[in-house]
């Protein structure tokens, strides 16, 4: 278990506050010239799946030391902490996990969130990360409660394969019925992540991309990252995206689309018949650390700059040591300000130090 920590008020030397020419107003932006725009907040670091890239079951077996109840962050802090990143910038919340969709009563938290969607405040767009186990039952209690969107992951339709990778025996029909209340609750436009890994799961490319053409579904093929240390990554395992887009484009030839924004993740590609788009997210083989602006909050309030940090730093501290929000605040802007974190553009080069698990600040 890799959780490495610093204080916040480490950070008292980097001036405070700041913008760029183009960062939307209030926004504040790292050294690299990068706005303060996501927040993806883990809610907590359990799940139902033990996918072997993200949580093998041989380092989170029933021993493993999961968060205990009171290190979580409650409703409470979460919404105090997430509006005071709205106030430096931050458009778009996550919800993450682990899978989020354990959090018990995790729809009074979204209901808390929207309500930061004040007439006065930019639009905030509020989404959620899940693996589809449990959304079939909570999908219109979500979109209820204020979520605007869901993405779901799934990385094979084979329901033998689908199995074996998650390593629970959950059965891919489950997480298409989810993917169907998704989609009948107004969950969208809905997203569908597939993690592509080399000799694993890249037979599925194909049908996967037939199943969800013309469905009113993004599918998104990402390249199995290196995140953590307990998935045994190696360089062999990534399928590049390129060779994705040669195998769909040799079935339904893809045209490309420009990005929604500047900094998205996922490259856009449409078919040319019309049957919708694919994305592609190739964190390995094209960085988009230039345009990254993204902060992770973990489930006990540690906030980490980038996916593969090493280190976090001490939010709960702060809220739970009678600060001040606009403290609070101010501790954000510093830390965003002092940031310089570009791993994937360094990947090979960079050291091999501790890395934080990705069950635990979510991907
Ligand atoms: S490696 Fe870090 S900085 Fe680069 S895109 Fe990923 S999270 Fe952002």
């Amino acid at each position: 278990m890799n959780r490495r920590v610093i204080p916040l008020n480490e950070l008292s030397a980097v001036p405070a506050f700041s913008s760029a020419p183009g960062a939307p107003r209030g926004s504040v932006v790292d050294r690299l010239a990068r706005p303060l725009r996501d927040l993806r907040i883990s809610v907590t670091d359990r799940c139902n799946f033990r996918c072997v890239y993200c949580m093998p079951r041989t380092v989170f077996g029933h021993d493993y030391p999961f968060l205990p109840h009171s290190a979580l962050l409650t409703f409470e802090e979460i919404e105090r902490v997430a509006r005071l990143f709205v106030t430096q910038g931050v458009e778009k919340i996550r919800l993450t996990g682990g899978e989020p969709l354990l959090r018990k009563h995790l729809e009074r938290l979204i209901e808390r969130l929207a309500a930061l969607r004040t007439p006065d405040a930019r639009a905030l767009d509020l989404t959620l990360t899940t693996n589809g186990a449990l959304l079939a039952r909570k999908a219109r209690a979500l979109k209820d409660a204020g979520l605007t969107r869901v993405t779901v992951s799934l990385d094979a339709l084979d329901d033998t394969l689908f199995k074996r990778m998650n390593d629970v025996d959950f059965p891919v029909s489950s997480v298409l019925e989810g993917i169907e209340a998704a989609h009948a609750a107004g969950l969208g436009p809905l997203k569908i992540n597939m993690v592509v890994k080399r000799g694993t799961n890249d037979s599925e490319i194909v049908p996967m991309a037939r199943h969800f053409r013309g469905s009113g579904t993004v599918l998104r093929f990402i390249e199995y990252m290196d995140v953590g240390r307990s998935n045994g990554w190696n360089m062999t395992e990534v399928l590049p995206s390129a060779d994705v887009i040669d195998q769909i484009n040799a079935h339904w030839p893809l045209v490309p689309l420009d990005a929604h924004y500047p900094g998205e993740t996922a490259q856009r590609w449409q078919y040319a018949d019309g049957a919708g788009e694919i994305g592609v997210i190739s964190s390995v083989t094209r960085a988009f650390c230039s345009s990254c602006t993204r902060i992770r909050l973990s489930t006990d309030g540690n906030a980490y700059l980038c996916l593969f940090a090493g280190t976090g730093h001490d939010l709960r501290a702060l809220l739970r040591g009678g600060v001040s929000d606009e403290q609070i605040a101010d501790a954000i802007a510093r830390l965003w300000q002092a940031r310089e974190d570009r791993y994937s553009q360094l990947r090979g080069q960079a050291a091999g130090g501790p890395r934080v698990e990705m069950s635990y600040i979510g991907g």
